[in-house]
């Protein structure tokens, strides 16, 4: 019987050592780190910009590294029905030819405890609004968060609202997502999101039709994960929700215009059709069940700049600095993988009702926990970045001998991802 992760139980601490932690966005990097801090017995607050948390993206894959601290968190049980558990991860040549496959049951065995899941990211985070609730947590929408003041020695950090609203906190974490402003506005310099050059077709099929044609009924009836590797493009499916809906992705290069605003437009289904010309007669009839489609450009940051203000007063967490393409799956995790961290950091501060949390000892604490926390994070979700724009190259790589010696490779020394 594999082991089970332990479920964290909330800690309790002295009023005057206890955080109120406001945090700006309520993706799954603001709700994970809320979650991990009032499970280490902060009070905190989430500021989401818009009206209300509904269903955005599509399909999340979530790695053994990041069940684990869904798990931990205590996620398990209310995640398990909204779980597709794929049996295979295939990778395809671009024309069909098989390339190399990878059994999750049989990989699971090497990490016990640990789980490879598909969710609707809907689903997901929806689980997480509910085990954030339990936890005390409060969440207010339609709060756009403009600026942060900081009082002069840090103990202080006030969220002022678009709208001039104010609330006032000891720490605020900037969770506003690759395109959020706060990191700019913080920072007091422009530092805009970096383009990759790609970008993702993303598409929920229902599968109703799928089921009554003999080539794409697999798909649905036997869970697997799929990845087509191409010129210059990949597509990647798998099932969700237990089979009823179908999440596909195409990740080609980028054509919004450059001088674009907008990093989400909407997309032709005929163009996408006609980009995978010539590919698995299996892609095209899965591209024609498609009505419509949106473009996502894809964008990244290196993080590679200070996350914390000195004083101890901010920090920022999740794609605001540390977004990746997503060939590693890993972008979600990696934001769970941040909470987890920050709120065992702050899970260590003093504990005792005879210090105040505004006294030197204590602000001296929260600095440094910040800073372990920024340790522990910069160097992997760096890794992270830099290995998916090394996928990128490699899943696009055009027919020749450079795509036999991958294929070659993938073929001999298949490992899961995310590790
Ligand atoms: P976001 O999800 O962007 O959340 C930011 C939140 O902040 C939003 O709710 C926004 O409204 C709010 N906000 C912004 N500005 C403000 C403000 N000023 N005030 C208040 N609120 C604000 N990851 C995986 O692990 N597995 C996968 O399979 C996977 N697949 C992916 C496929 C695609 C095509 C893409 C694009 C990404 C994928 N990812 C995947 C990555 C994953 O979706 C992201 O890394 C993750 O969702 C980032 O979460 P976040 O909370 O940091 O940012």
């Amino acid at each position: 019987m594999a082991p089970r992760i332990h479920i964290k139980q909330q800690q309790t601490r002295s009023e005057s050592c206890q955080l109120h932690i406001l945090v700006v966005g309520a993706g799954l990097a603001g709700l994970g780190s809320a979650i991990s801090c009032a499970l280490a017995g902060h009070k905190v607050h989430i500021f989401e910009a818009t009206r209300e948390i509904k269903e955005v993206g599509a399909g999340i894959q979530v790695l053994p590294n990041s069940s684990r601290v869904l798990q931990h968190w205590g996620l398990e049980e209310t995640l398990t029905p909204h779980m597709t558990f794929p049996r295979v991860c295939n990778f395809i040549g671009w024309k069909g030819n098989p390339i190399s496959s990878l059994d999750f049951h049989e990989s699971e065995k090497g990490y016990p405890g640990t789980w490879y899941r598909d969710f609707h990211r809907a689903d997901l985070q929806r689980c997480l609004v509910n085990r954030a609730l339990e936890l005390g947590v409060q969440i207010t929408c339609n709060a756009r968060i403009t600026n942060v003041r900081v009082s002069d020695d840090g103990a202080v950090a006030t969220a002022v609202a678009a709208d001039g609203r104010e609330w006032g906190g000891d720490l605020v974490l900037g969770a506003d997502g690759v395109f959020g402003k706060l990191t700019e506005e913080l920072l007091g310099r422009e530092d805009p999101p970096v383009k990759t050059g790609d970008l993702a077709y993303r598409l929920l099929l229902s599968t109703e039709e799928m089921r009554k044609d003999p080539e794409l009924a697999p798909f649905v009836n036997d869970p697997q994960v799929n990845y087509w590797l191409g010129p210059d493009a990949h597509a990647v499916n798998y099932v969700l929700r237990g089979g009823d809906l179908f999440n596909m992705v195409l990740l080609v290069p980028d054509d919004i215009p450059e001088e674009s605003l907008a990093t989400t437009i909407e997309g032709n289904v005929e163009e996408m059709c006609s980009l995978f010309q010539g590919w698995d007669p299996r892609i095209q009839k899965l591209l024609k069940l498609c009505e419509s489609v949106q473009k996502w450009r894809l964008c990244i940051r290196f993080g590679d700049f200070n996350w914390a203000h000195p004083s101890g007063a901010w920090v920022m967490l999740g794609d605001a600095v540390h977004a990746t393409l997503p060939y590693l799956a890993s972008g979600a995790g990696m934001a769970f993988e941040d909470g987890a961290v920050l709120g065992e950091c702050l899970s260590r501060l003093p504990d005792n009702p005879l210090i105040s949390k505004a006294s030197a000892e204590f602000l001296h604490a929260k600095r440094h926990a910040l800073a372990v926390f920024q340790e522990c994070r910069k160097q992997r979700t760096k890794m992270v970045v830099e290995r998916g724009n090394i996928q990128q190259y490699l899943y696009h790589l055009h027919d020749g001998q450079e795509q036999q010696e991958r294929d070659y490779k993938m073929q001999m020394t298949p490992t899961p991802e995310g590790e």
